[in-house]
């Protein structure tokens, strides 16, 4: 996915920003990147990620870059910011996003307006790039980030410096978060983020949450609306779930606190439906399951342990080699297992998600190695069926591959299901559905598997359900 932070403020905005952006490390693996404004020109660096932390590829950059204003992103894809010579001046942009009528625009864009490309991200053309042409064919910046936001099929947030300071747009529907964060004790100064703990130890305090389609200013001692929200909300479920940090906030609801009420809300589920299990304990599956794990724990009694622990000392982040085995290999390695917690014991253990179940399958296969008596799996959202495709969250697996679907199309005896097949499968409780639930749970080795309800994991959000995306379990926008 990736995630954008930009500053604008009296003084040295270097540091802000550099630690700022490196708070959205959690949200992309690929590259970083900061562009900061002099008063005279934009200095800008871009490094590659994969094997090393932000922080330590832009230490250099960090006692190198001067400037009041900067932008700064953690990319999954291409390279940014973008930094352009424009009819509207010299601008720099980060995006975060997906455009899937992009080969549409770009024809557009290049025959109609003459429009040419530089920035090629693995031989395709850069989406940042191509948001930063949208905008410089109209009239003013506010106006182009208006019409690429017209223009765009997909979901694009994003921060545009130019005129003096940078203009904050989250994408038409508000599928990513934007908050605007405003420095305390005496500095004039405003931030703008996707994550809104990213500013908190910087000293910020969130000032403004930007709604779907909304377009800000900000200046050093200013912050101005220049286009109103749009009235459709769809934010992204998947981010209080599972990608997003757990301490901040979207539309006003933290993170944690929405994994723990799905815990409790699953362990409500486990009463009602009668499928509670007499467990040792219950433990969320490293580290995305814990919060879940937690909320499980408060509400059934049991209690709540850490039998695989991540060795965190030397394995920063994700480092993902090309060989599947070997990235098995590593995935074991990060996972450190606490006897005395497994051996003879019957373990309840709590996953946000579960995509193709690779992983997870090894790691019931290591707890089995070590003595577990037994597994239980219960899962915070209902079985994945589609891959995003507003925000590039699973572009690293087809959606064929998805367990779930994997299980549909077994049942069926075909190799690919249609949409009407799949739906069949998504009516909680259905015979279908637990048919499907059972195949994965067999393929997983647990003895017994639940998937938390649509319905319930939304009330764990608490805002108005409509408000909220669901694609990837659902296939409706
Ligand atoms: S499809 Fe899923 S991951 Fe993508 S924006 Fe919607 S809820 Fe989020």
């Amino acid at each position: 996915m990736g995630g954008i932070f930009g500053v604008c403020m009296e003084g040295e905005c270097v540091t802000d920003l550099f630690f700022g952006t490196d708070y959205h490390s959690h949200l992309g693996t690929r590259r970083g990147g900061m562009a900061v404004f002099d008063g005279k020109r934009y200095n800008r660096a871009i490094h590659n990620i994969e094997n090393s932390p932000f922080r330590t590829k832009f230490e250099d950059d960090l006692y190198e870059m001067k400037g009041h204003m900067g932008i700064g992103c953690i990319s999954d894809d291409r390279p940014q910011p973008i930094v352009l010579n424009t009819g509207l001046g010299t601008i720099a942009v980060v995006t975060v996003g997906r455009i899937n009528n992009k080969a549409a625009l770009t024809k557009e864009l290049i025959e109609d307006r003459g429009a040419y490309f530089t920035e090629m991200s693995d031989g395709d053309i850069n989406d940042t790039e191509l948001v930063a042409s949208l905008i410089c064919s109209c009239g003013s910046v506010p106006e182009g980030i208006k019409h690429a936001q017209d223009k765009i099929e997909g979901s694009m947030t994003m921060l545009v410096s130019a005129d003096g300071g940078i203009y904050a747009a989250r994408d038409r529907y508000g599928r990513t978060p934007l908050l605007i964060g405003k420095k305390q004790d005496g500095v004039n100064g405003y931030c703008a983020s996707l994550e809104s703990f990213a500013y908190i130890n910087l000293g910020y305090r969130t000032h403004y949450a930007l709604g779907p389609g909304e377009v800000v200013f900000i200046t050093p001692d200013s912050m101005t609306v220049v286009a109103e929200a749009r009235k459709q909300l769809k934010m992204c479920t998947f981010l209080w779930l599972y990608y997003g940090f757990t301490a901040s906030d979207y539309e006003g609801v933290n993170v944690e606190e929405m994994r723990n009420r799905c815990g409790r809300s699953m362990a409500e589920q486990d009463i009602e439906n009668k499928t509670t299990v007499d467990a040792d304990y219950v433990a969320g599956i490293p580290d995305s399951g814990t919060p879940h794990a937690i909320g499980y724990a408060n509400r059934s009694g049991i209690p709540f342990a850490r039998p695989l622990l991540k060795y965190t000392s030397t394995w920063p982040r994700s480092f993902t080699p090309k060989d599947q085995s070997k990235r098995n290999l590593i995935a074991r390695m990060k996972l450190t297992p606490a006897d005395a917690l497994i051996k003879d014991k019957k373990l309840l253990l709590i996953d946000d998600s579960i995509v193709r179940g690779t992983q997870l399958r090894g790691m019931m296969d290591m707890l089995l190695s070590y003595g577990a008596k037994e597994l239980h799996g219960r899962i915070s959202c209902p079985p994945l069926l589609y891959n995003c495709k507003y925000l590039n969250f699973t572009r690293s697996s087809k959606e064929s591959e998805n367990i779930a679907r994997q299980a549909i199309m077994k049942l069926e005896g075909t190799d690919t299901v249609t949409d009407e097949q799949i739906s069949e499968y998504t009516e909680f409780g259905s015979a279908k559905y637990l048919n499907m639930v059972e195949d994965i749970r067999i393929k997983l080795n647990f003895n017994t598997l639940c998937y938390h309800s649509l319905d319930g994991m939304l009330g764990c959000v608490g805002i108005d359900k409509c408000k909220l995306c669901t694609y990837c379990w659902t296939g409706r926008e």
